[in-house]
């Protein structure tokens, strides 16, 4: 039995990114880009205004009260060519390029129209309200860079510069593949001792938070060694095979030697972890093989764990973990030392610290307590009984961290003086 840091790295080291592919940039977002882009253009691509108002030039306006005459307008998209004589403005509208001559741009607010001339009330400096050519990006300017994850400014970045496909890590295909005699699918009324195979949803739906695309999931198969051994076979045509059920020691716990006997290096055999002991790992070629165990809790655990950072670094990220942060236990847990605990817990409230309550029951079947907003409190393996009040870490599968995010902008919103509403 190995730690679940040794676990982890051994699960890390056996991924390697996939290969490169090109995608339209409708698709580039939250991808990791393969390539350096540079640009071939200039953004903005002439100076021009960020204001509506009068292109100037700066020594006519360098006091305040100056008088200029107005003759001539700029709408967006049209450009004029000739100088801006001395004395003189031209009307002028964000985004409109500013004509030679000037270099300067009074904004409407700090103006005062009278009939043909515009009275400047203020003083301006050289270069006010004005974006300069190539500002954001120079030509030649590296706008993306390999291993970078691409969000969607950077979408917005490459569209302006008419960058419209970019090479990105390929994402992993998962292949599930769910063991059990006792399972029937959704659709089948579960006869006596029968339970309806609901890991293989939950670990699509993992599959699908990550952003990967449907995985491909393999009809159950019985507690044969035969049956499971063609499936895995079958299966090993994905990047990740996630299999569940049948890696523990009961007598029809075949997945251990069914992997052994398609050459899957097998690195490691049960993880000093609670849930999810009995994990195995391995790998036959490029392909990693995660030998679930069958509760639906500790399949998505070791899901979360293990196979979350070997998808995220296939993918090419460079931040690989669940995200986690510390909170405060809010009750005690009994326990002994020895295994590695993922506490069921759901979190209260954000400041200083969320509460930590431990969920009412902490067994690897009940999978409610995994449920919306759930986190894993992570009790380290050498400590016994958990006391409330105690701080420890807590990992946040799925998108928990996102809402804890915008709960703190709507708690700073709420709280702002001056709010009628
Ligand atoms: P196993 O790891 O095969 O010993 O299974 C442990 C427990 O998980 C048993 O109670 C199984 O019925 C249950 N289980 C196994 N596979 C699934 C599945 N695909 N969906 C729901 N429960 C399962
Ligand atoms: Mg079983």
């Amino acid at each position: 039995m190995i730690s679940v840091a040794e676990a982890l790295r051994i699960v890390v080291d056996a991924a390697r990114p996939l290969g490169a592919e090109r995608v339209g940039l409708v698709d580039a977002c939250g991808r990791v880009a393969a390539e350096d882009v540079a640009s071939t253009r200039a953004v903005p691509a002439a100076a021009n205004s960020a204001m509506d108002g009068y292109a100037v030039r700066a020594e006519d306006v360098a006091a305040p009260g100056a008088r200029l005459r107005i003759v001539g307008s700029i709408p967006a998209g049209s450009v004029q060519s000739e100088p801006l004589a001395r004395g003189t403005a031209v009307k002028i509208f964000t985004g409109s390029v500013v004509p030679p001559g000037a270099d300067t741009v009074v904004r409407v607010e700090d103006s005062e129209a009278a009939g043909e001339h515009v009275v400047v009330t203020i003083a301006h400096a050289h270069g006010a309200n004005v974006r300069l050519a190539g500002e954001d990006i120079a030509v030649g300017a590296t706008v993306v860079r390999a291993g970078q994850e691409i969000g969607p400014a950077d979408v917005g970045v490459l569209a302006s510069i008419g960058c419209a496909a970019i090479a990105v890590r390929r994402l992993p295909r998962v292949a599930i593949l769910s063991t059990g005699a006792e399972l029937v699918e959704i659709d089948e009324a579960p006869g006596p001792g029968q339970v309806v195979n609901s890991n293989a949803w939950a670990l699509a739906a993992a599959v699908g938070e990550a952003g990967l695309p449907a995985p491909l999931v393999l009809p159950i198969v019985r507690d044969r060694f035969e049956d499971i051994r063609t499936r895995l076979e079958e299966a090993a045509e994905a990047d990740v095979v996630l299999s569940t059920g049948g890696v523990s020691v009961g007598d029809f716990d075949f997945v251990k030697e069914a992997l052994d006997a398609i050459g899957v290096e097998r690195f490691f055999w049960r993880v000093a972890q609670k849930p999810g002991k009995p994990l195995t790992f391995g790998r036959r070629d490029s392909t990693l093989f995660f030998g679930l165990p069958g509760n639906p809790v500790s399949a998505l655990v070791c899901f979360a764990v293990y196979a979350w950072p070997a998808l995220r670094r296939m993918a090419g990220h460079a931040r690989l973990h669940l995200p986690s942060g510390r909170a405060v236990l809010g009750a005690p847990v009994r326990r002994k030392p020895g295994l590695t605990e993922f506490v069921r817990v759901h979190l209260d409230g954000a400041l200083p610290l969320p509460t930590a309550v431990p969920f009412r029951s902490q067994s690897s079947g009940v999978l409610t307590g995994l449920g919306s907003g759930a986190g894993l409190l992570v009790a380290p393996a050498e400590r016994g009984a958990l006391e409330a009040g105690e701080e420890f870490d807590v990992l946040r599968p799925g998108p928990f961290a996102a809402a804890t995010a915008v709960s703190v902008l709507v708690a700073a919103s709420v709280a702002s003086p001056g709010d009628s509403c």
